[in-house]
């Protein structure tokens, strides 16, 4: 399977090659050149299939080329050694809980699996990569995480300093080994800046080989897809058609359920759920794509002003907005609207969620509202410990700590404080 360029379709690259080099030449995301749909069998059957069953077909067309059926088991298990539960909440809606893994934010699985084929890929080689990442908050843990002690890759972490979680920057400065935090004066469009500006810096470039672990990485965004999967293999005996409702920031996990489609799923609608940063449902509303600032929220992890992912999803739908709109319906809701909506679950159905599953639920109840005889599924991508703060503001007590993140609580911080590109610059060449 190839892999082309959403800026040229002739670039073109193996699975291999698009996963080294993270984005195209021409700047384009790299997208699968066909996606065949699983046998019908595989969806009469599913339930009868293990998790590890399950992700092998799912995922084997695409990397098939340059990774071989023994080796991609021995991934899929390295990645999959978690649960996926869905969980009812109500009557018709129900939570698929994505962070029972070891950061407990969605982004572990496509983090392992993309670290688990760089480490496969690399075996053998002389040269390192080395990963080069800016990370708001939940994907610096899960990159530091599924990239610890891999040969071969060396991983830098660029975030704000002051502006992530207690919790978030244990995660990512106390692991040390291969991977470096560095702490940057400045915010996470700073780090980003910082970030691209490397890619694009030839004194670097030319001595090393460096490669990003964001969801336009094809091998962080594509394994996204085993969640949908494994949500359907569980609510398929309710015997009604499902609609998932995707809390969005990059749009990179709801384009992966759009994949999982094409496979043959049997879905109904999408809904794509944002917090105040809402160029998605602006899109929908009246066919203009316009990037925004970004404004900041309590469900930070989806506060994007132009969601990288998101031509992935145009390009699913050919950019017709009418074809796109009978399969995805995308709401904007306020901080004021999640943290009521946060205290009702609780209320109500006992269920702690955090303010990214808030809107999730949000998201779903609007959709529900004219199409009641549906299955609602929308997606828990976070812990509730991992916005402590505003769960503990917010309904008024402190969950219990898990043993996951109890482990990184007493842990020293190892951070490399930079105020400036240069800062980045001399580690990358003088190391
Ligand atoms: C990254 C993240 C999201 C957004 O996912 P995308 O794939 O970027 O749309 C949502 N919730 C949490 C908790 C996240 O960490």
């Amino acid at each position: 399977m190839k892999f082309y360029s959403l800026n040229n379709s002739e670039n073109q690259a193996s699975f291999k090659e698009a996963v080294i080099a993270g984005i195209a030449p021409d700047k384009g995301l790299y997208f699968p050149e066909k996606i065949k749909a699983l046998p019908a069998d595989f969806f009469n059957q599913i339930e009868i299939l293990s998790n590890h069953e399950i992700a092998f077909q799912a995922i084997h067309q695409f990397v098939k080329d340059d990774i071989e059926d023994e080796a991609l088991r021995e991934i899929i298990a390295n990645v999959l050694d978690f649960d996926f539960p869905v969980v009812e909440i109500e009557e018709n809606v129900a939570t698929l809980e994505l962070f029972h893994g070891p950061t407990m934010a969605f982004k572990d699985v496509g983090a392992r699996f993309m670290a688990n084929c760089l480490g496969h890929f690399s075996k053998g080689e002389k040269t390192e990569v080395t990963v080069l990442v800016a990370t708001s908050g939940d994907t610096g843990g899960a990159v530091a995480n599924g990239f610890l002690g891999v040969d071969g890759v060396n991983v830098v972490i660029l975030y704000p300093s002051g502006k992530v979680s207690d919790i978030q920057e244990r995660q990512l400065t106390t692991l040390g080994q291969n991977i470096v935090a560095m702490e940057v004066n400045g915010v996470f469009d700073d780090c980003q800046r910082m970030v691209k500006t490397a890619f694009l810096d030839t004194e670097i470039t030319d001595h090393k080989k460096l490669t990003s672990a964001n969801s336009i990485n094809i091998a962080r965004w594509l394994p996204q897809l085993f969640y949908f999967l494994f949500a359907y293999k569980q609510a398929k005996s309710q015997g009604k058609e499902i609609v998932f409702s995707v809390p969005s920031g990059n749009f990179g996990n709801i384009c992966a359920g759009m994949v999982a489609q094409k496979l043959g799923m049997p879905v109904k609608h999408f809904v794509a759920a944002t917090n105040a940063n809402k160029v998605v449902p602006n899109f929908l509303q009246n066919g203009v794509y316009e990037p925004l600032p970004s404004v900041a929220t309590i469900s930070n992890a989806m506060d994007v002003g132009d969601p990288s992912n998101f031509v992935r999803i145009r390009h699913l739908y050919q950019d017709e907005l009418a074809n796109l709109k009978d399969n995805l319906s995308s709401y904007s809701f306020s901080d004021d609207a999640t943290r009521e909506t946060m205290k009702t679950i609780h209320q109500n159905f006992g269920y702690v969620a955090d303010p990214h599953g808030a809107v999730g639920y949000l998201g779903l109840k609007e959709y529900q509202k004219v199409n009641p005889d549906t299955y609602g599924i929308f997606l828990e991508t976070a812990h509730p410990v991992k916005f402590l703060d505003v769960v503990e503001e917010t309904l008024s007590l402190s969950p219990d700590i898990p043993a996951q993140i109890q482990k990184v609580m007493n842990k020293e911080k190892k951070s490399i404080k930079i105020d400036n590109y240069e800062g980045l610059k001399s580690y990358l060449i003088e190391g």
